[in-house]
């Protein structure tokens, strides 16, 4: 039994109230909704939680973290780090995109220490194992699936949108950046090596028989997203979305929970009518957007770009939001680099939120304008969404108004007089 198949049941199970327990959506929506898909519960029934979210229509926006050692950065002290800063800034999701040997090793410290909803990308570890991809026999993809599963992964990327019609499609549009999906890559090699279907297209029906099986939502990867704002909307990602419409209709047939991937990089022109052809084209299912970024020229601050890009696509329809680090085509993110990414995307989240109507956190807006309106700095810092920046801060200056304007303080002036 998945969440999905006891919410058509009209079963309402722990996970589910848990996961509403703060949000604005009534029981019967959402029951509603998880049934029909337009919610998901990420939550594998291996790995019990005290916290539980939903991800989709008529909830709060969500964001990712993506963090995880690798052969570049086995340093599993700073990845521990990233999680305690993930933990103190209440983000609800982590995806382990930990890579080399020490990689089972580190998820299930996460799986075993943290409330997090838990993503991998099962393909990754797969290719830790062998020096090339294109030597894997098409089940250990599968066998790696089942085991993740097992130890109590809650939602997989699964990139089985790109096809050999999709590859076909590639060889004669032009792009910028032909792909820039790690999973999409590791795939497209292997199956221009072996001249075969992508395994994971092949056997999706093995793949949702074991997501069935210990409620694993899947997120469909898109292994063609557009990695240069001049590629985006092209037939290539179209035709993947189209691919991903029917695997999710697949999916659900087998009441497996699904959400989709999205850009990559668009021009922030082109990111409403993309989120509604993604809503249209994949029945309802939520959407996971990474960024996206409104251009590629901002290395160094793609979390500004990625945030930006990432309300508007919350404001358009996408349900959970992958943050950016100012790292992002750089190196590996640092500590610093990190929180930089959550507190950008926090904000997105919170903006769209407070745009999409939801009551509860516009009541820290106005807890925060009134705590301006009555100069309460401890007030201030407190709501602040990074207080111990907005603590630095306000420290270098001690008087009731701040050095912005000083004595000239609007704020205080326009206080203070009454009209007699
Ligand atoms: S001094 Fe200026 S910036 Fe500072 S609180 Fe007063 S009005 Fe606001």
């Amino acid at each position: 039994m998945t969440q999905m198949s006891l919410a058509k049941q009209g079963i309402f199970t722990r996970e589910m109230e848990l996961a509403i327990k703060n949000e604005e959506i009534s029981k019967k929506e959402f029951l509603q909704k998880v049934a029909e898909g337009k919610i998901v519960i990420p939550a594998n029934r291996n790995r019990k939680r005290e916290k539980y979210f939903a991800i989709g229509d008529g909830t709060y926006v969500k964001i990712n973290v993506n963090l995880g050692v690798s052969e570049a950065c086995p340093n599993f002290d700073l990845e521990r780090q990233k999680l305690e800063l993930a933990k103190k800034f209440d983000v609800e999701s982590v995806m382990d995109l930990s890579s080399g040997l020490d990689a089972s090793n580190f998820r299930k410290y996460i799986l075993q220490n943290y409330d997090f909803i838990v993503g991998t990308v099962p393909v990754y570890q797969v290719a830790s194992r062998h020096d090339d991809i294109t030597k894997v026999d098409s089940k250990e993809f599968i066998e790696e699936i089942e085991r993740q599963a097992e130890e109590g992964v809650d939602f997989f990327t699964i990139h089985a949108g790109i096809t050999r019609k999709a590859l076909e499609r590639l060889e004669k549009n032009e792009r910028l950046l032909k792909i820039v999906s790690r999973g999409g890559a590791l795939l497209y090699k292997w199956m221009m090596t072996n001249r075969k279907e992508n395994p994971l297209y092949e056997h999706f029906d093995e793949i949702l028989k074991i997501c069935k099986k210990h409620d694993v939502t899947i997120s469909l990867g898109d292994s063609l997203r557009p990695g240069a704002v001049y590629d985006a909307t092209d037939a290539l990602q179209i035709e993947e979305l189209i691919n991903l419409g029917e695997l999710t209709k697949m999916a659900w047939k087998e009441d497996v929970q699904v959400m989709i991937e999205g850009p990559g990089h668009m021009r922030a022109n082109e990111i409403a009518a993309n989120m509604v052809i993604q809503k249209r084209l994949c029945h309802g299912a939520p959407f996971y957007v990474l960024g996206p970024l409104t251009t590629d020229i901002a290395a160094g601050y793609d979390h500004i770009s990625g945030a930006m890009g990432a309300l508007i696509a919350a404001l358009n329809g996408a349900d959970f939001l992958c943050y950016v680090t100012p790292a992002e085509h750089l190196r590996l993110p640092s500590l610093e680099d990190v929180k930089e990414g959550i507190v950008a995307f926090k904000i997105a989240a919170h903006s769209a939120n407070i745009a999409k109507g939801f009551k509860k956190p516009l009541e820290k807006d106005i807890e925060m304008s009134v705590a301006r309106r009555d100069l309460d700095w401890e007030k201030m810092i407190s709501i602040s969404v990074d207080p111990e920046k907005a603590r630095e801060y306000r420290s270098s200056f001690t008087s009731e108004t701040c050095s912005m304007c000083g004595r000239l303080c609007a704020v205080k002036n326009s206080r203070d007089e009454t009209i007699l």
